[in-house]
């Protein structure tokens, strides 16, 4: 078991709060991924879920058991450094059976752990060798393996994949969820990357000055970000986002982005009416949720005029920026062939949106309206 709860957390250093009231629950069995720009509180959070940061104020409880004041050793967990912290004057089955020797297990068992071990890591041909033998990926393995072994609840990764090049990560990355899965231990992770987050974590704690932002499946921080901030960090590129005015006569709401105007079909103008309590908006619409408007356009699906100033294409998708009349350009990323194969620089066309995907922030906090 590995659920791990976070209650009130909090780490300030003088004035600075470095972690503010963080307050969550990580199931057990999940791979949770902490996220957020450098200097969020990151760091500090895993240091002081695995007790090497003792926090200002809140608790950490392991498993229903509050481990705040327990050392590390006393927690059922492992830290994977950034650094690896491997030793290459001993040897892979060395490195990695360190922490079974520390704790008096005898030499038979530590060698039959071991094995097993590396043979889930794909490393077992590797255990006689020096690390420094090895490649990124594989002292990576090794890392990983000197945690693994001593089966803790809890395993903590800071940044596990930032010291490899682009398309080692994105093995190591896949490779890290397989391996979760295939153990069933709690992983929490480390990072700055959202795509790394979004492609392999079950949950994400994305913060910002030490506040969470938000906490979730990732498609639901995609899909329903509760703020500007979320909505502009998650995805690639980032979220169309427009000052704008609602505007509701009694008749027909819509919103006034300057350019252009979407008028909010009927079956969602109580969420509007409830929710939006100011003329004045921030609102945001994912590129991909932009597509060319089929016979110019239907009642129920939100469209606007824009003619195509750039396209960049990437092989398997294409970025349209669109001038629609707005300061910015919006862009619009497809990867539908039809679209693809038609659409070019300085056409025209008509651009429609779900009303689904069309959010509405409040213009001063940036919090999500609708
Ligand atoms: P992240 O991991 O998201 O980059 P950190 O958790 O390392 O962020 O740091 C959060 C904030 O706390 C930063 O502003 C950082 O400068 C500050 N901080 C971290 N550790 C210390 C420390 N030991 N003393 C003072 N300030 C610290």
């Amino acid at each position: 078991m590995g659920e791990i709860k976070l209650d009130n957390l909090t780490k300030e250093y003088g004035d600075l709060v470095a972690v503010n009231s963080v307050d969550i629950t990580i199931p057990d069995g999940s791979y949770t991924m902490i996220l957020g720009p450098s200097g969020c509180g990151k760091s500090t959070t895993l240091r002081m879920i695995a007790g090497l940061e003792t926090p200002t104020r809140g608790d950490v409880s392991i498993d229903d058991e509050i481990v705040t004041d327990l050392p590390p050793r006393k927690r059922d967990l492992s830290m994977v450094f950034q650094n690896l912290a491997l030793w290459d004057h001993k040897s892979v089955r060395e490195n990695m059976a360190f922490g079974l020797e520390m704790d008096g297990v005898p030499k038979n068992e530590q060698n039959e752990q071991v094995e097993r071990i590396a043979e889930i890591l794909q490393i077992e041909d590797k255990l006689d060798q020096s690390p420094a033998a090895l490649s990124g990926g594989q002292q990576q393995r090794v890392a990983l393996g000197r945690s693994l072994v001593r089966e803790p609840d809890v395993i903590l990764l800071d940044e596990p994949l930032s010291s490899l090049d682009a398309k080692l990560r994105l093995e190591m990355r896949a490779e890290l969820a397989r391996i979760q899965q295939r153990i069933g231990t709690t992983f929490v992770h480390v990072t700055h990357n959202q795509e790394d987050a979004m492609s392999i974590a079950d949950e994400i704690l994305l913060l910002n000055n030490g506040q969470i932002q938000q906490y979730g499946d990732p498609i639901d921080l995609f899909e329903d970000p509760n703020n500007e901030f979320v909505a502009n960090f998650i995805g690639t590129p980032s979220m169309n986002l427009l000052d704008a005015t609602y505007v509701d006569d009694g008749e027909q709401p819509y919103i006034d982005a300057g350019g252009f105007q979407l008028a909010i079909p009927e079956a969602y103008h109580d969420i509007y009416r409830e929710n939006i309590p100011s003329r004045d908006v921030h609102i945001g619409m994912r590129p991909n949720k932009l597509r060319p408007a089929r016979n110019g356009g239907t009642p129920d699906m939100p469209s606007f005029d824009a003619s195509v100033s750039m396209v960049e294409t990437f092989g398997d998708a294409n970025w349209y920026y669109l001038d629609a009349g707005t300061d910015e350009d919006l862009i619009m990323k497809t990867a539908d062939e039809d679209v693809i194969q038609s659409v070019s620089t300085h056409d025209d066309l008509t651009v429609s949106v779900s009303p689904d995907a069309i959010h509405v922030f409040d213009p001063e906090k940036g919090e999500a309206y609708t």
